[in-house]
C-alpha cells in the first residue's frame, strides 16, 4: 500500500509542494484542509492553485469512504455501513449521551461541554477478524483485510459530520482485532488525538483487544495516555479456550503478566470486559476465578450483556445474575459496572458488527 498524504507531517508536505515548484507555505494550507476541515477531495481546497491540485490528485489520491447505509435506533444511536475505496464494507456506530464512554467512566475534561450530549464512536480496525471468537458475528466472517489509518480515521469523521458535532470518545470495539493491525491503529488514534487533527483527548480513546499480549507490551510503551480494554470473558482457561480458540496460545497467566506490565508502566486503570453467557461463564466458581485474576491490578470490570446473534446457541445471563456479579465484585474491592447496550433494535451494539449489506 502506498503512503497516504494524510500520514505526512508539515515538513514532508512542504517537500512535496516544493517539488512541484510551489512555495513551502502551501504545506500549511494543505495540512489545514486535510486535518482541520477533513476534506474528501482536493477540489474543496479553494485557496490551493488548480495546477497544484491536479498534481496532487494524480500523485497522492485521497481515499474515499462513503456511508452506504445508516440505521437509527430509537435511543438515538446510529449504525453505519461504510464502503471503502475498494468496495470492502465495514461498520461503525455512533452512540449519544452514554454515561461516560463505553470503557470505564472518566471525568469530563475541559474540552467537553457539560451542557451537550456526548458522542462516542465505536470504530472498526479490520474488515472481518481472524480471531474467530465463538460468540462474535465478526469472528464468523474471517479476516478480509486490515484497514489503513485513513480508513480508521474516516469512520470518526463520517460519523462526526453526520451528527453535526465533535466526537468526544472513540472506542476501537467495532470489527477486527486492533493489535493485529497495530501500526495503522496507532497512527489513526494519534491523528484523532492531535490538536491539528480531531483533538480528541488520549484518555477518551480506548483500544479493546481480545488479549494479544505482544500488542499490550507495545501499547504500554506508547507515550500517550490512551486507554486499554481487554476482552476476558472468562478467567477459567478451558472456558476461555472454548470461547476464544485462537487465543489459547496466549494463556491467562501470560495475559495477566502483560497486564501487570501495562499497569506498572502506565498506572492507568485497565478495563476488563466480561460478557456474561448463561451457563457458560456466569457460575459462582467463574466469579471467584475472575476476582482472583483481577486482584492486585488496577482494573475496572465492565459486565456486558450478550447480544444474541443469528444462529448462536449462547444466551445472555439473567439480569439478576449480572447485578449480583457487579455487587460481589465491588464488595471484593474490584470496581465494576454493567454496560447498557445501546442500539439493540438496529443490532448496533459494538462487537456485533457483521459488515454485511442489507
Ligand atoms: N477484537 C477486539 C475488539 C472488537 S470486539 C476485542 O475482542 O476486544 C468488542 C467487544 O465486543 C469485545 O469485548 C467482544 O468480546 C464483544 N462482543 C463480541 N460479540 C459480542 C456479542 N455478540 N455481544 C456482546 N458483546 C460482544
Ligand atoms: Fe475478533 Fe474481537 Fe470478534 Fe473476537 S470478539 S472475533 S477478537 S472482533
Amino acid at each position: 500500500m502506498t503512503t497516504s498524504i494524510r500520514s505526512l507531517d508539515m515538513e514532508a508536505l512542504a517537500d512535496i509542494v516544493e517539488g512541484y515548484g510551489q512555495p513551502r507555505y502551501r504545506a500549511k494550507q494543505l495540512h489545514e484542509w486535510l486535518h482541520t476541515h477533513n476534506v474528501s477531495s482536493y477540489d474543496e481546497m479553494t485557496n490551493v492553485p488548480k495546477s497544484l491540485r491536479e498534481k496532487l490528485i494524480e500523485d497522492w489520491p485521497l481515499t474515499t469512504s462513503i456511508v452506504t447505509e445508516r440505521l437509527e435506533s430509537s435511543d438515538g444511536s446510529r449504525k453505519y455501513l461504510i464502503e471503502l475505496s475498494d468496495g470492502a464494507l465495514v461498520e461503525a456506530v455512533g452512540i449519544v449521551d452514554d454515561d461516560g464512554d463505553l470503557a470505564s467512566p472518566e471525568p469530563k475534561d475541559d474540552k467537553q461541554d457539560a451542557s451537550r450530549p456526548r458522542l462516542t464512536v465505536c470504530a472498526s480496525s479490520q474488515v472481518g477478524c481472524a480471531m474467530g471468537c465463538a460468540f462474535c458475528a465478526t469472528g464468523s466472517q474471517g479476516l478480509e483485510r486490515n484497514l489503513t489509518a485513513d480508513e480508521i480515521v474516516d469512520q470518526i469523521i463520517c460519523i462526526g459530520k453526520d451528527f453535526g458535532t465533535r466526537v468526544d470518545n472513540v472506542v476501537m470495539m467495532g470489527q477486527g482485532e486492533p493489535f493485529q493491525n497495530y501500526d495503522a491503529v496507532i497512527e489513526a488514534i494519534r491523528r484523532m488525538n492531535s490538536d491539528k487533527g480531531l483533538g480528541i483527548g488520549a484518555r477518551h480513546i480506548t483500544i479493546s483487544t481480545a488479549g494479544i499480549t505482544d500488542g499490550i507490551y507495545r501499547f504500554a510503551e506508547e507515550p500517550e495516555q490512551f486507554r486499554l480494554a481487554v476482552s476476558l470473558h472468562s478467567a477459567d482457561q478451558a472456558t476461555r479456550n472454548d470461547l476464544m480458540p485462537r487465543l489459547s496460545g496466549q494463556p491467562l497467566r501470560k495475559l495477566r503478566k502483560a497486564l501487570e506490565f501495562y499497569d506498572e508502566e502506565k498506572g492507568r486503570r485497565i478495563t476488563v470486559e466480561y460478557m456474561m453467557l448463561e451457563g457458560v461463564n456466569d457460575s459462582n466458581e467463574q466469579l471467584a476465578q475472575l476476582i482472583d485474576f483481577c486482584r492486585g491490578m488496577r482494573v475496572h470490570v465492565n459486565l456486558l450483556p450478550f447480544n444474541a446473534i443469528e444462529g448462536s446457541s449462547f444466551k445472555p445471563s439473567r439480569h439478576k445474575t449480572i447485578s449480583e456479579w457487579a455487587r460481589k465484585l465491588s464488595e471484593s474491592g474490584i470496581p465494576a459496572s454493567i454496560r447498557h447496550s445501546k442500539g439493540q433494535d438496529i443490532a448496533g451494539a459494538c462487537g456485533q458488527l457483521a459488515g454485511k449489506r442489507g
